[in-house]
């Protein structure tokens, strides 16, 4: 079983991509996070386990998460993961997690996905309908993610278009099957 990890900026596409990925990939197993960020109006209700402060707390004391942060004011956790057998797991979460992730199977296998230009990155942040001061939040915090990202990753992805970075993802993963 191989793991993989993606990570990235908020803005990058890093939620497209990994969408695309799994549909076209029955064998990756995609993780389902919580959160107790409010849904986006636009957003899937499966996309997170959407939940409250204190329901989160209580799984982290049930020792439930295999990794959690406060990022940006808001819980985000990656309960431990039952995959079927045989699948790849595949967690997309911010750099701090990836981190936790890889400290605990250092054979996972980090790609960091990067917007083509801060420009794009803002664009794509206003466009899924975030509020002005999220927005300059996640603008600001990309700039320390990068340079950790960079650091950290086993494989840097550049989102200049998107069906070109799902096919570089896709022979990534490919790389690593056994
Ligand atoms: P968003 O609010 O845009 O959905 O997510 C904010 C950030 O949290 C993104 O970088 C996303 O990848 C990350 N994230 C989502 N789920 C988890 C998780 O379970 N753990 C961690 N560490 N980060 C997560």
């Amino acid at each position: 079983m191989a793991i993989f990890v993606i990570s990235g900026p908020g803005g990058a596409g890093k939620g497209t991509i990994v969408d695309q990925l799994c549909r076209a990939d029955p064998d990756l197993w995609l993780s389902r996070s919580w959160t107790t960020r409010a849904r986006r109006p636009s957003e899937d209700p499966y996309s997170y386990r959407f939940t409250d402060r204190s329901t989160f707390e209580a799984h982290i004391e049930a020792d439930g998460f295999l990794e959690w942060v406060e990022f940006l004011g808001n819980y985000y956790g990656t309960p431990l993961p039952t995959p079927p057998e045989g699948a790849d797991v595949l967690f997309e979460i911010e750099l701090q997690g990836a981190e936790s992730v890889k400290q605990r199977f250092p054979e996972s296998v980090l790609i960091f996905v990067e917007p083509p230009s801060r420009n794009a990155q803002e664009a794509r942040l206003r466009s899924r309908g975030d509020v002005e001061e999220t927005i300059q939040k996640r603008l600001r915090k990309a700039e320390g993610e990068e340079v950790l990202g960079h650091e950290i990753a086993d494989h840097i992805v550049v989102n200049d278009d998107l069906e070109r970075a799902v096919a570089e993802v896709a022979g990534i993963v490919s790389l690593y099957r056994g």
